[in-house]
């Protein structure tokens, strides 16, 4: 018993080790395992023999280095499992496919608009677009499929507690989503998407301590302490949407008055530049800058975010944020916005510079976030998904 734990942690630690290798543009032979793992060289070549004779892990070609015996580059298998994302937003719904090397094998997207009265609909059109995913991955077996949405879940059975921006209140999302043909038979588990997009953040900034703020149907956040995700009790830590920026103030689509997503998301930021709701998430900046009133919607959006920032600074004892989403774009235009007001209320600056960043993940972080979150099954117990992988074509 014990011997089989020890296995199926050594196959854990090195399936890790070589996903992260696999990230840098160094590659990594079996000797670079054992130095990384700490695992003895014997140890690691038959751990490495077992995931790749399993598909889970593949051989590049021999590179020769002077005079010694040439490295065989390792790499997360291309094109053996099928993990999948999908994501329902205000906007669209959308179906991402990747393999354990990360690859993208199918991709898929549609523009429409989720409300409460179309929620069945967007179910299954997501459920449709697995479908599409599944069958161009060519049938590939599907380790877990996790989908986004910008709302609460209940963790037991996957409901949608509430979505303000999509107007849902107890939608049984993953309920709906398995009584299609599409999905029978498979892991199903929904999450939030800012939850989801921070993970593909944690990817570019290894290790480090920040505060995340995407702007998207609203506006998302998260915690991340040593580049650990900070959840809380309810897995809902850094909630920055609901965050009050002014008691009494405008009434945001949670009910509550005065939250940073009155002012500062989608819904508001349309609403209030008088843009039609045919306006897409991703050319929300570009309409806005059309406005005549630009400096002004810029400084409308800088002074509601620095205020959410300087209280959770205060609160946290961090020094760097990171903007995503929409808010990516312009980010060099609120830093000045946002840095004066919370140069007025951290206390953080006290002590230091605090850094304002753009981020530079992924364009579409939730989906992708997903999709990863969907192969992390295989990285933590690999030993399960030997002899389930589809044998490689190539
Ligand atoms: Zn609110």
């Amino acid at each position: 018993m014990q011997s089989a734990h020890l296995r199926e942690h050594n196959l854990s630690t090195v399936l890790a080790a070589l996903a992260a290798a696999s990230t840098s543009a160094a590659p990594i032979s079996r000797a670079g395992l054992a130095k990384r793992t700490r695992l003895t060289k014997p140890t690691v070549s038959k751990l490495v023999e077992e995931l790749v004779n399993a598909s889970l892990v593949e051989e590049g070609e021999p590179i020769s280095a002077g005079a010694g015996r040439p490295m065989v580059p390792l790499t997360p298998a291309r094109g053996t499992l099928l993990a999948i994302g999908l994501e329902i937003a205000a906007d669209h719904v959308a179906c991402l496919g990747i393999d354990l090397a990360g690859e993208v094998l199918s991709h898929q997207i549609e523009y429409r608009k989720v409300t409460a009265s179309s929620a069945e609909d967007a179910i299954d059109l997501a459920a449709e677009l697995l479908g599409r995913v599944r069958a161009e991955a060519g049938d590939l077996p599907v380790v877990e499929v996790v989908v986004a949405v910008p709302g609460r879940i209940a963790p037991d059975d996957g409901r949608v507690l509430s979505a303000p921006n999509l107007d849902w209140t107890e939608v049984p999302l993953v309920g709906r989503l398995l009584a299609h043909p599409e999905l029978a038979g498979l892991s199903v588990r929904a999450q939030n998407d800012n939850r989801l997009s921070v993970l593909t953040e944690i990817d570019h900034r290894p290790g480090e301590s920040f505060i995340y703020l995407r702007g998207s149907t609203g506006i998302g956040g998260a915690v991340v302490l040593d580049g650990a995700l900070m959840t809380g009790t309810h897995g809902w830590a850094g909630e920055f949407g609901h965050t009050v920026i002014e008691p009494g103030g405008a009434t945001c689509r949670c009910g509550r008055q005065g939250c940073l997503e009155a002012y500062v998301s989608y819904h508001a930021l349309r609403e209030r530049a008088g843009l039609g709701d045919d306006v897409l998430i991703e050319d929300l900046v570009e309409a806005l800058s059309l406005r005549s009133d630009r400096a002004e919607v810029i400084g409308m959006i800088g002074r509601s975010l620095g205020l959410a920032i300087a209280n959770a600074l205060n609160v946290l004892d961090l020094t760097t944020v990171v903007l995503s989403g929409y808010l990516a774009p312009i980010a060099d235009e609120l830093e000045p916005v946002i840095r004066e007001t919370v140069e007025q209320h951290a206390l953080a600056v006290e002590a230091g510079p605090v850094l304002i960043e753009r981020s530079d993940g992924h364009a579409d972080p939730a989906l992708r976030g997903a999709a990863r979150a969907a192969l992390q099954p295989v990285f933590n117990a690999p030993g399960a998904w030997i002899g389930r992988t589809s044998p490689r074509s190539h």
